[in-house]
């Protein structure tokens, strides 16, 4: 974002900038048509060729045309008539009113007549003082123009430095062929203003052109990262596009600057136009897809928070299906799915997988002489005992009743009848008493193991025979079914 918005602001500042120099070049080149008016004024009634040349400037002037190369002609065609002038007895034409522009005839587009040149250096014989003194008013006036020139357009260093010196000449000097060449000397400096502001304009556009291809490249960039944005930013990448190619299509197929100009800051202030509406769609995108985060993540503490109750609640209904309350031994719906999951494990993998049936003997007994609570109290203890010198790997539920169901995974069935005996022995050891009398409490147990053919039903009721065994013989010990 921090690039995004640098661009954005360097563009801006661009266009600023540019704005600010076409002011100045109009300024500077209405200072300069308006001087080129003056002057052509100034000097018009010398000769009907003359007048007709500098007609002709204004006349270009009007059309808002600026043709460096043809000025140059006219200007050298100037040249000769001035030298003409300089050089001939006395003006062909005389007009008091030099605003007046004399109408154009056509054989004052032919060359001047030869005979009235004088191809030498020398000097023409001043010899009309009015002549004298109007030659005098032009250079004083073009001085003074000069000065206004210098004082608004910029000049290169060495060429501010001739103007200066030029103006000081023109304002006080006499002699007339300095003047004349001093005269020359501006015509040279506007066109040295006018190539210069050209050159700038170029490079400006050059400059221009370069950042709004870094621009138009960093949508590009942007667009390819968001595709939400990609509509928006292929829109404003388009409208950028068109807007360079026609920049760069008036540059090569204009070579006037004031065309050039207005048709550049039109094309700016279409792009700038552009970036404004994407600028402003992009932070309305922005603040909604903020707006929509936010409520998002609100949305999903909560729901998070609710699902992490309802799992918790979930688990807690679940425990509490699959656990006998009495004993908080697992109980008969969780041994049937446990059953299931070994008994699956044995098919694909074949190992070993006993099951084990205890019942508590004489139960009934202990409920008829010490009270059901007492009953309960036996089933807790013998329960816990079980649990706990079980491996973690074998399972106990409470069956029903004073019965147990064990799964004994990778286990024979000679080696869970001897670990079941173990426990046995160790719950027939343990001193329970009733008040204050001790009580032994033994169990019977019958253990089978899966082989081909059984299934989950067949394996429990060849356990479950194996226990009645048990029972039938004496009760107190372990048979495998
Ligand atoms: P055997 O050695 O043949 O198993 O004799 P037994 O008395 O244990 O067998 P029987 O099936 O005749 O008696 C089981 C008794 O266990 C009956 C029942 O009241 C009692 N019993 C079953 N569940 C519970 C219980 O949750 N708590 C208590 N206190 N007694 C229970
Ligand atoms: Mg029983
Ligand atoms: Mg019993």
């Amino acid at each position: 974002m921090s690039s995004d918005q640098t661009w954005k602001t360097k563009y801006f500042q661009e266009l600023e900038s540019a704005e600010q120099r076409e002011a100045h070049w109009k300024a500077e080149r209405n200072t300069l048509e308006r001087m080129l008016v003056r002057t052509s004024l100034a000097s018009a009634g010398q000769t009907a060729e003359l007048d007709l040349l500098l007609d002709q400037i204004r006349s270009d002037l009007r059309k808002s045309k600026v043709d460096v190369d043809s000025w140059r002609k006219l200007q050298e065609q100037i040249d000769r008539q001035v030298a003409l002038l300089d050089d001939a007895p006395a003006p062909v034409t005389r007009n008091s009113q030099p605003s007046a522009v004399p109408e154009p005839s056509l054989s004052a587009t032919e060359e001047p007549p030869v005979d009235v040149a004088d191809e030498t250096d020398q000097p023409a014989p001043i010899t009309d003082v009015e002549e004298q003194s109007q030659r005098l008013r032009i250079a004083r006036r073009v001085g003074h123009l000069l000065g206004q020139l210098l004082s608004q357009v910029s000049l290169e260093p060495d060429a501010e430095a001739r103007a200066r010196n030029l103006q000081r000449a023109l304002l006080s000097s006499d002699d007339w062929d300095e003047l004349r060449e001093g005269l020359n000397q501006v015509a040279d400096l506007i066109v040295a203003a006018v190539t210069r502001s050209q050159r700038e304009f170029e490079a400006f556009l050059k400059r221009l052109d370069e950042r709004l291809a870094m621009l138009q490249e960093h949508f590009s960039v942007q667009s390819s990262a968001q595709t939400e944005r990609e509509a928006a930013a292929e829109a404003l990448d388009r409208n950028i596009r068109n807007e360079i190619e026609q920049v760069g299509q008036h540059i090569e197929a204009s070579g006037d600057l004031q065309e050039l100009k207005l048709s550049v800051t039109s094309h700016l202030e279409s792009i700038g136009e552009a970036v404004g509406r994407f600028r402003v769609e992009e932070t309305e995108r922005e603040k909604m897809l903020s707006e929509q985060l936010m409520a998002m993540q609100e949305k999903m503490v909560i729901m998070e928070t609710h699902a992490e109750q309802m799992r918790g609640q979930m688990r807690k209904e679940r425990e509490r299906a699959v656990t006998d309350l009495l004993t908080q031994l697992p109980n008969r719906e969780a041994w049937q799915e446990r059953l299931s999951f070994e008994y699956n494990r044995w098919k694909r993998y074949q190992y070993p997988l006993t099951v084990g049936v205890l019942d508590i003997d004489l139960f009934k007994r202990i409920n008829d002489s010490y009270g059901h609570k007492a009953g309960d109290r036996v089933l807790q203890l013998v329960a816990r005992e079980i649990r706990n010198r079980l491996r973690k790997t074998d399972f106990v539920a409470r069956f029903g009743g004073e019965e147990f169901a064990l799964l004994f995974p990778e286990t024979p069935p000679e080696n869970a009848q001897a670990v079941l005996d173990k426990l046995r022995a160790h719950v027939s050891a343990l001193p329970f008493h009733f008040g204050g009398e001790p009580v032994t409490v033994t169990f019977s147990g019958g253990v089978a193991g899966f082989g081909p053919d059984d299934t989950e039903e067949t394996v429990f009721d060849r356990a479950d025979k194996a226990l009645y065994l048990a029972k039938d013989s004496g009760r107190n010990c372990i048979r495998i079914g």
